[in-house]
């Protein structure tokens, strides 16, 4: 049967565009529908406005630490409204690059909502498209608990919009977005507390990271609650919010803001109409190669909740238009060593296992830990610490994991990320000659066994 496409991509994020412009590539016949922005979250609602407003805090940094360096400079004054502005404007020009790779690259881009309608067809904006393959990668959405006043609350959506720095934030939740958003708003000047429902933020990252960067979040002022949740919120006659926690506290604020995780966006798509299945979790359940249990049907990105990083969803995007297109070129994803960074202020790079998971998989393990004050701030009277860290297997000599907390971290450990690809071990790094006088030197010369 002839279809209208080869290929279908619902969703054009990180990971549809990839697959999309590929696929095209490959000479297939493809087209993609986006209900809401090209480039999806990454672009529009995530990583680049999230990476500009942390620039913009970091401003704050620098002006403190010039006075070190002999520089005077008049009383600095912040204006959100500048910020968020040229934020847009580099969004909007994003947009345009998006629409250009996937329009030159031959691919039918059709603006608005898709649902499935059978194993092979797809409805938008009241027109139907038939097609061999139909690809998933509609990303996620913020979800927050269901709590009273959980309609006064924002999320990440909402906070790259707001038409005033709020004065006073709450920010709930311990995982990457409430942690770059708390310091985004208190670096830019709002008085911050982070409420976390746990002992510790950062659940899952190493733990000599989760505890220094407490300590130098603290050593910033920022007002960090760990046990706290809020059990409702309400509205103030001046405008403000009350936050009750479950504790009976009662914490008063101009925004409270949610970060508790992502659910797959899967609303409206007409998943009732295929015999797409979910996973225990709520994600679609795919094989290894994306393929859901619909067997015309694949899906890849944020909504099969694997690891929900861009560059994740990207190399997913590949593997999909080469197995389907190009399939002498199909190469698995390989999800073990995959770098991240949180640009928390200081920053947290991490590559490999954590200690904690080395010792829970059975290495022996061996951990080398440096703490320092950065050159930069011995001129300065800021007293932060950057910390580096490996966790080694004592008996193969092999690098299990990287961790640094400290100015440019996500920088540093992308390349960290390569040796470990390359299964480098401990004598390789110490073999290295470092780059001096750099903080990413401390990698190549920890010489002796913390624990
Ligand atoms: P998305 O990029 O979410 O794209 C899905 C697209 O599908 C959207 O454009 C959506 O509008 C569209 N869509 C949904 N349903 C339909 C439908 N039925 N019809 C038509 N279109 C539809 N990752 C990093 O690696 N580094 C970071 O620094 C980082 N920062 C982040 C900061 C924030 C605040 C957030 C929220 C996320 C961040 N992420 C970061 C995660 C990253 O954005 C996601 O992992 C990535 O965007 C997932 O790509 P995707 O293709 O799966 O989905
Ligand atoms: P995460 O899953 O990272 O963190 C969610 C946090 O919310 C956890 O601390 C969790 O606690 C807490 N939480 C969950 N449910 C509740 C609840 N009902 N009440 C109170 N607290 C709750 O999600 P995020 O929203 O921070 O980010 C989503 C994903 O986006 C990230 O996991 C990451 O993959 C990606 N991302 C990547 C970034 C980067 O690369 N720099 C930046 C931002 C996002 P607990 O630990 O106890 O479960």
């Amino acid at each position: 049967m002839a279809y209208d496409f080869d290929l279908f991509v619902i969703g054009a994020g990180s990971g549809g565009v990839r697959a999309a412009r590929f696929a095209a590539g490959f000479g297939a016949k493809v087209a993609v529908a986006e209900s809401r922005y090209l480039g999806g979250t990454c672009v529009n609602v995530g990583c680049v406005p999230k990476k500009l407003l942390v620039y913009g805090a970091h401003v704050a940094d620098e002006l403190e630490q010039a006075a070190g360096f002999g520089w005077t400079l008049e009383e600095g004054h912040f204006d959100w409204g500048t910020l968020i502005a040229n934020k847009n404007r580099e969004i909007e020009r994003l947009n345009g690059i998006y629409r250009n790779l996937l329009v030159n690259s031959g691919v039918t881009l059709l603006q608005g909502h898709a649902r499935i309608t059978g194993a092979n067809e797809v409805e938008v904006e009241g027109q139907r498209y038939s097609a061999a393959n139909i690809l998933i990668a509609t990303g996620g959405w913020p979800q927050v608990p269901d709590i009273p006043g959980k309609e006064l609350a924002i999320t990440s959506n909402e906070a790259f919009y707001l038409k005033q720095l709020p004065r006073r934030v709450l920010v709930v939740g311990g995982g990457y977005i409430a942690v770059e958003f708390a310091g985004i708003f208190q670096g830019l000047g709002a008085d911050t507390t982070l409420l976390y429902r746990g002992d510790l933020f950062l659940r899952g990252f190493d733990g000599s990271v989760r505890t220094h960067l407490k300590e130098e979040l603290e050593k910033r002022g920022l007002n960090l609650q760990f046990n706290a949740d809020i059990q409702r919120i309400d509205k103030l006659d001046d405008g403000s919010l009350k936050a009750t926690l479950k504790d009976g506290r009662e914490l008063v604020a101009d925004c409270v803001f949610y970060a508790t995780g992502r659910r797959p966006m899967l609303d409206n798509l007409g998943l009732e109409n295929t015999g797409v299945e979910l996973d225990e979790r709520g994600y679609i359940r795919v094989d290894e190669q994306y393929q859901t249990t619909a067997p015309s049907i694949l899906a890849i990105g944020d909504v099969i909740g694997r690891v929900q990083l861009t560059p994740v969803a990207l190399a997913e995007g590949m593997a999909v238009a080469r197995r389907l297109f190009k399939p002498e070129q199909y190469r698995t994803v390989d999800y073990q060593n995959i770098p991240t960074a949180v640009f928390s202020q200081p920053p947290i790079g991490t590559v490999g296992l954590t200690e904690e998971q080395a010792l829970a998989a059975g290495h022996k393990v061996q951990v080398f830990e440096s703490r320092f004050r950065a050159m930069k701030l011995t001129l300065t009277d800021i007293q932060e610490k950057t910390l580096m860290k490996l966790v080694v297997d004592a008996e193969t000599d092999k690098v299990l994991g990287c961790h640094m907390v400290g100015p440019d971290a996500g920088e540093i450990i992308q390349g960290l990320g390569i040796a470990l690809k390359a299964g480098a071990t401990k004598q390789q790094f110490d073999e290295t000659i470092g780059v001096h006088p750099t903080a990413a030197e401390e990698f190549v010369t920890m010489r002796t066994v913390t624990r």
